[in-house]
């Protein structure tokens, strides 16, 4: 993902109660830095999240184990650096496949054509039904920055979403649900080839999108959930003036009801990502991201994206807003 770096929509897009310059630079705010620590220190001594009410019916309560979330992110990140094409690509795709057997599995395979030349992405998508007529998309990129194959292992940036669905899909299974259906969606192909633009990024969500559009798909979804790099042990997740107002709202309101709303929305961007080709097909979407990676994002698209720059509590606060936030959707 990037900042959206136009000056039209970067600038304007900066109504964030911290005044930030980082939008039109691509720079990270150390003042974001600072407020993630002050509220990781007061998240250490939260209390457990109370379980949701009124009741959630069948959907698991937001109360997941974010050391096994993170060993999942271990787990991925032990492939290797993991562009599309690449062997330890296919092995993930593979693990991830293994991780969802007996469930409804979609794979959306196409051929996308870079600047760089032609490459197979495949998106995963595991199906959830529920009870009522509708869906919602919880989504991450499962691949990792193509231009920097060799020491980018992307711990938080391919890693830490992947592992989040991983859990998910754990959750989820065998537990017929009472609301909407959920579809997990890794996604591939979001990091651009060579630089970020709107033809060099974001591949598998263009595919699909487009592909939602043709078939009615989009009309039945009724919220797209995105995580991206949610994985950093200073939690700082910033508010998206790209996501969908009342949707953007509720993932607060989540996170307000577990206690971790000062992880959320200390400050404000446009962020373009994979949740944008789904919103201009007219899905509400929202994407929960971390863009303050180590001080000025220092961390981000470099070697330095490893495991030990995450926490398990980072990972089951995420996991755990988004199930609050599935709970929310279904009782609109
Ligand atoms: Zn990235």
């Amino acid at each position: 993902m990037t900042f959206c770096v136009k000056p039209w929509c970067a600038c304007l897009a900066l109504s964030s109660y911290l005044l930030l310059t980082a939008g039109c630079s691509k720079q990270t705010p150390a003042q974001a830095t600072a407020a993630a620590e002050a509220t990781t220190a007061a998240a250490a001594v939260l209390p457990s999240p109370e379980p949701s009410s009124p009741s959630a019916g069948n959907l698991p309560k937001p109360n997941v184990n974010g050391s096994h979330v993170l060993q999942y992110v271990r787990q991925v990140v032990a492939f290797g650096p993991r562009p599309p094409v690449s062997t330890a690509h296919l092995k993930l795709e593979e693990f991830i496949l293994s991780k969802l057997k007996g469930l409804d599995v979609e794979q959306d395979r196409f051929t996308a054509q870079t600047p760089v030349g032609k490459f197979p992405i495949n998106n995963i998508i595991a199906k959830f039904p529920g009870k009522k007529d509708g869906i919602i998309v919880v989504a991450g990129h499962y691949d990792t920055l193509y231009s920097q194959p060799k020491s980018f292992v992307g711990a938080n940036d391919g890693g830490s979403s992947t592992a989040v669905l991983l859990e998910l899909a754990d959750q989820l299974r065998g537990k017929p649900l009472d609301g909407y259906s959920i579809w997990l969606l890794w996604t591939d192909g979001e990091e651009a080839f060579v630089k970020w633009t709107d033809k060099d990024s974001v591949y598998g969500a263009r595919h699909l999108a487009a592909k939602w559009q043709q078939d009615g798909t989009a009309k039945k979804i009724k919220a797209f959930i995105l995580v991206d790099m949610i994985g950093d042990a200073e939690l700082d997740i910033v508010k998206d003036t790209f996501s969908t107002p009342w949707l953007s709202d509720l993932v607060y309101k989540a996170a307000s009801n577990l206690g971790y709303q000062s992880h959320f929305y200390q400050w404000s961007t446009g962020i373009d990502d994979d949740h944008i080709p789904f919103s201009k097909v007219g899905i509400p979407v929202v994407d929960l991201i971390d863009f303050t990676y180590g001080y000025n994002n220092v961390f981000w698209h470099t070697p330095e994206d490893t495991v030990d720059k995450l926490s398990a509590q980072s990972l089951a606060i995420t996991t755990d807003v988004v199930l609050e936030t599935i709970r929310l959707v279904d009782q609109r």
